[in-house]
């Protein structure tokens, strides 16, 4: 046993000495004479066919290529087709506003029938010309020229 510990101390020793000491190449025979030329292969450019996909054997990953532009073009897609349905939405909210606004302001046009306490209805009137409901007189540009007087705006210079 005391033996066996012995020859495990020199090997311990051993070991460290090798790990301490520098490696030096030159005392390796052959290991700084090169077997091969240290020149790397030359590596071919793959941009291009990347690029061009066409006219090399070595066409991979085209297929992923295609997939991946797809999808973004489907993705495109999606979102355009989410843009526009919220702009649909909107113009439907828009609408069914109107219309709501509109059978509000007919029930209550002549006399209130809606039961409140302050009809919301009360200062809005209906433009004679667009027919929208406005909360006073409507102030489109078309609305307020049909509106004016006649004689109005032939003798006064149009607004600008
Ligand atoms: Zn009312
Ligand atoms: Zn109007």
């Amino acid at each position: 046993m005391e033996g066996l510990v012995a020859q495990l101390e020199e090997a311990k020793n051993i070991i460290a000495e090798l790990q301490v000491a520098p490696f030096d190449a030159s005392k390796v025979p052959g290991i700084l004479t090169p077997k091969r030329p240290l020149k790397p292969k030359p590596t071919r450019d793959k941009t291009r066919i990347d690029e061009s996909e066409g006219g090399s054997i070595t066409m991979r990953g085209l297929d992923e290529k295609k997939q991946a532009a797809l999808a973004i073009k489907d993705a495109e897609a999606k979102a355009i087709q989410g843009r526009k349905a919220v702009t649909a939405a909107k113009k439907a909210a828009v609408c069914e506003e109107r219309a709501a606004l509109q059978v509000a302001f007919e029930l209550c046009s002549e006399s209130c029938r809606c039961g409140a306490e302050i009809c919301p209805m009360a200062k809005k009137q209906c433009c004679p010309h667009c027919k929208e409901i406005k909360s006073g007189d409507c102030r489109k540009q078309a609305c307020r020229t049909a509106a004016a007087p006649l004689m109005l705006t032939l003798n006064e210079p149009p607004a600008v």
